[in-house]
């Protein structure tokens, strides 16, 4: 199953797609994450993407373009993939519509998950990733079991540096301009199967499992 998880920063995407990865079996492929590995291990790309991202702007299409094309070609995604955090602009979305199809495939369901603006602030702010898996917690919401340390490898947990007030609105600002066109854009393609993002994180995740057609869903 191919699959694309869609919505406004601090919507929920990674949260659900670590839950959607292990109960369908495919591989989660976040471009944030990407990009935060290379400026972790300070490479060319890492030193590049980190401009963008500090200022809560998109890293330019010609690169993330091809980083995913690149990584969809590994073996793992053989049989399905989920992308969280890409296309965010209608011009990767085309990309991604074309390499897929070079390759005799689609997308089967773009996932929208809907937050009002009004939760998405305190979501953002009090957000902690795990610095090694990029795990998502959230310090009232959903606290790690054991005070800054991940639930899934142990490794510490951090809060990221565009996470700030100021950016996280900079960041809002670029999703209602150069993202929000992909849900008319995957509409029109029949594939988007919105949810309410406003529930807690189980009830989100059986929502979303219904909707890839999953029955009685416990
Ligand atoms: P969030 O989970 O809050 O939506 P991400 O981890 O997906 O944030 O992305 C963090 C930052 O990485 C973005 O603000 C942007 O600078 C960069 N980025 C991630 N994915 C893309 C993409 N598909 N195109 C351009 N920039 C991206
Ligand atoms: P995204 O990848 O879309 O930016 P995250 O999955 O990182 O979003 O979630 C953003 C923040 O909101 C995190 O702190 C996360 O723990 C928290 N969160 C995620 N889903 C929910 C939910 N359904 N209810 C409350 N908080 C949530
Ligand atoms: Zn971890």
């Amino acid at each position: 199953m191919n699959l694309i998880l869609l919505g406004p920063p601090g919507a929920g995407k990674g949260t659900q797609a670590k839950l959607i990865s292990s109960n369908f079996n495919v591989p989660h492929i976040s471009t944030g994450d990407i990009f935060r590995a290379n400026i972790s291990q300070n490479t060319e790309l890492g030193i590049r993407a980190k401009q963008y991202m500090d200022k809560g702007l998109l890293v330019p299409d010609e690169v993330t373009i091809d980083i995913v094309k690149d990584r969809l070609t590994k073996d793992d995604c053989k049989n399905g993939f989920l992308l969280d955090g890409f296309p965010r602009t209608v011009k990767q979305a085309e990309a991604l519509d074309e390499f897929l199809n070079d390759n005799g495939s689609v997308i089967d369901a773009s996932i929208l998950i809907d937050v009002p603006k009004e939760n998405i602030f305190e979501r953002m702010t009090g957000r902690r990733v795990c610095s090694k898996c990029g795990a998502s917690y959230h310090i009232k919401f959903n606290p790690p079991k054991v005070e800054g340390k991940c639930d899934l490898c142990g490794s510490e947990v951090v809060q990221r540096k565009d996470d700030s007030e100021e950016t996280v609105k900079e960041r809002l600002d670029v999703y209602d301009k150069q993202t929000q066109p992909l849900v008319e854009y995957y509409k029109s393609k029949k594939v988007l199967k919105p949810v309410d993002g406003a529930q807690d994180i189980n009830k989100v995740f059986e929502d979303i499992k219904e909707s890839l057609g999953e029955k009685n869903v416990k």
